[in-house]
């Protein structure tokens, strides 16, 4: 028996065979191309479940279920895919369109939700009932899971972190608000505070670390920081502070047992996740009176969106 996890993101479609315990068996990635339409996108998903099926020498009937992850709003209840601005899908109805390929059950679900999952049930999360899942990418995506389910909220349109605001009359964010924490924490937003850092400091490192990689990414603050740079270490303390200031709101609200971290800037681990797990301890509203909420890095990494997808079927 198998499980299929499609991941559909931007610019491509992750697609991968997962056995019961969340082992991917057999997968590739193909072109997104959105323009097309969702039917042929599907049609090429499906093209792809039966050819990885037929590679790995597995009978495409002893596949049970199918997971999908879409990179927007989707409600699980109806199959529907209510909006992903980012591959210009309003109310698609994902699930059915499988079906006409797959007569087994079919889910979908938002993508951080299904690495959410993913993570509870075979990664850095496994053994818990009670998890946050933060991914520090573009935005700040997140999924919650309480007692051992995903909490989506009515029509699945919550768990939406990235859009609590953490600063009144902030930065605009594209949901239309000001002071998004997503406009704070994402790694778009550190490269954007790194952006403004270099032009304030002409002399420092950031500038020979930026030019040594050929790039400003979310990674350039925290190597300069740890050649010894005083400007590159305010900006990740600052950021660290921002991060933080998210993770202790939802701490404070729902008390998981651990938040796990995922996304580039997890990589950074020590560097990063012990400072935070420092404020959030001096900062968390019962600090001493309970357990410290955990912070971890998730350990899925690439295969999260596949494993997570297909762990929502399981
Ligand atoms: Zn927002």
């Amino acid at each position: 028996m198998y499980y299929v996890g499609i991941d559909i993101g931007g610019m491509s479609i992750k697609i991968g065979l997962v056995s019961c315990d969340g082992k991917i068996i057999n997968n590739r990635a193909i072109a997104t191309n959105s323009e097309l339409g969702y039917e042929d996108m599907i049609k090429r998903s499906a093209d792809l479940v039966f050819e990885l099926c037929r590679e790995s020498g597995i009978k495409a009937d002893s596949i049970i279920g199918i997971g999908v992850g879409i990179p927007g709003t989707a409600d699980s209840g109806t199959g529907i895919a209510t909006s992903a601005v980012n591959i210009g899908w309003k109310n698609i109805p994902v699930a059915e369109e499988f079906s006409k390929y797959f007569d087994v059950p079919i889910i979908i679900s938002n993508d951080a939700n299904c690495a959410a999952y993913g993570e509870q049930k075979f990664g850095s999360g496994a053994g818990f009932n009670d998890i946050v899942f933060i991914t520090l990418g573009t935005g700040v995506g997140s999924g919650i899971i309480l007692d051992k389910k995903l909490v989506q909220g009515f029509a699945c349109a919550g768990a939406e972190a990235g859009h609590m605001v953490i600063q009144i009359d902030g930065e605009l964010c594209n949901c239309g608000r000001c002071g998004c924490w997503e406009q704070y924490a994402s790694a778009s937003a550190l490269i954007k505070q790194t952006k403004i850092a270099m032009q304030s400091y002409p002399f420092s490192k950031l500038h020979s670390v930026a030019s040594k990689y050929g790039i400003i990414n979310g990674r350039t603050a925290f190597i300069a920081a740890k050649e010894g740079d005083n400007v590159a270490q305010t900006l990740v303390d600052t950021y660290i502070k921002y991060v933080a200031i998210g993770l202790i709101n939802l701490a404070n609200i729902i008390h998981p047992e651990s938040i796990i971290i995922g996304g580039g800037i997890s990589h950074e681990g020590d560097l990063f996740i012990k400072p935070l797990q420092k404020y959030m301890d001096n900062n968390f509203h019962a600090s001493g009176m309970y357990p410290t909420v955990k912070v971890v890095c998730a350990t899925l990494g690439n295969d999260a969106g596949i494993i997570g997808a297909a762990a929502l079927v399981m």
